[in-house]
């Protein structure tokens, strides 16, 4: 089982707080998409097992004309061995979700959107740049499911300057109450170089609180689990049955091939990302040769990863797959340094797992990395 991941490097406005690799000037995108469209054909000898998933990500894949969306989805058709059932996600936002790209899209065999809400409040949106106000992220879902979607995520953010805790929770209900089958929800983190470090280094915005955040989240688990949703991972909440499927694979560190500006791709051991520069990607591309670098994992940084990965999913860390994988010996460490974690009720262990508690689960990453492995 593996996925392949489409990074569509262009969106209509930059959003303050956004550090991915994007380009508001479209004036490339035809010569992005021709050489994303080379590189799908110039991998397809990489061995790979046959695709489950594919999501179409970046930036906003749902600014571009859907014939386009379509041409990627066949090329990676004829490239690649792709499952009877593949789950395939657009990434879309508010604004560019019409009724006739939805019956597009429909059509070309998407059949699950995130999109990228963030908030229901126009005070939010406004201050966050996005190109879309709180009334299109509610006709948006309407669109979709009368298109006949009816599984979908919206992105909401928490933690941000000015949101009070009962603005938070009216972000809540609203999705609450909608039915969203399936909720990506992350505390904001401020990264150096976007408009929002800026500006709160200037003083025109209010520094994040740690405390604040901790609060929203423990909100989120509230109200989320007393509406159904299962907290499958830290950021990520579903209704029973609408888990993402793309997304699960990566926590499970399963193979996939990303194809784009900026994109990554892993095989199990090694890690593979191209080249976060519209311009270099296309001409690489156009000359044969593939603009990415590469790393190959180490046992101790795949031990890592999967210490971070399984620890962020409601499975938890399996106590046998450490031993199977990497030995007695790291089981036994990992048992003793973890041993404080469930003295202080932030980890629960049981016979074969260990998994973050309720009061854990804000800390996640953290205890993470307190329990890696620097050297063998
Ligand atoms: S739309 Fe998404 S990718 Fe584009 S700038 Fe905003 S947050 Fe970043």
């Amino acid at each position: 089982m593996a996925g392949i991941y489409i990074h569509i490097p262009f969106c209509r406005k930059a959003c303050h707080y956004c550090n991915f690799h994007f380009s508001t000037s479209l004036g490339s995108a035809e010569a992005v998409v021709t050489s994303i469209l080379k590189e799908i054909s110039l991998r397809s000898s990489e061995p790979i097992e046959e695709i489950q998933t594919i999501y179409f990500g970046g930036g906003t894949p749902s600014i571009l004309d859907p014939e386009i969306i379509n041409k990627m989805l066949q090329a990676i058709k004829v490239h690649y061995a792709v499952s009877n059932d593949p789950e395939i996600t657009l990434e879309a936002n508010p604004d560019d979700i019409t009724v006739e790209k939805a019956k597009a899209w429909k059509q070309m065999g998407i059949n699950r959107f995130s999109i990228g809400v963030q908030s229901f409040a126009d005070e939010n949106l406004q201050w966050m740049n996005r190109a879309h106000d709180a009334s299109q992220s509610i006709a948006c879902i309407h669109t979709i499911r009368e298109a006949g979607f009816e599984n979908f995520s919206i992105d909401l953010i928490y933690g941000t300057p000015g949101q009070t805790q009962q603005g938070w929770i009216k972000d809540l209900e609203k999705a609450i109450a909608m039915k969203v089958p399936h909720l990506s929800c992350y505390a904001l983190t401020v990264e150096e170089g976007t408009a929002l470090h800026h500006m709160i280094g200037s003083g025109k915005k209010e520094k994040i609180s740690a405390d604040e955040q901790a609060e929203r989240f423990e909100t989120l688990v509230q109200l989320s689990s007393a509406a159904g949703y299962i907290h499958y991972e830290i950021s990520n909440l579903a209704l029973p049955g609408k888990e993402s499927r793309h997304n699960s694979a990566y926590w499970e560190s399963r193979p996939y091939l990303g194809f784009g500006p900026s994109a990554h791709s892993f095989s199990g051991i090694k890690r593979s990302w191209n080249i976060a520069d519209n311009l270099k990607y296309i001409q690489s591309i156009q000359a044969g040769v593939l603009p990415n670098e590469e790393e190959t994992l180490r046992e101790i940084d795949q031990l890592n990863e999967y210490i971070m990965t399984s620890l962020r999913s409601i499975k938890g860390m399996q106590k046998e797959i450490i031993r199977t994988r990497w030995g007695m010996d790291k089981l036994q460490v990992i048992s003793k340094e973890i041993e404080k974690f469930v003295v202080a009720g932030k980890i629960t262990s049981t016979e074969k797992t260990w998994s973050l508690s309720r009061e854990g689960r804000f800390f996640a990453d953290g205890i993470a990395s307190s329990l890696f492995f620097l050297e063998d």
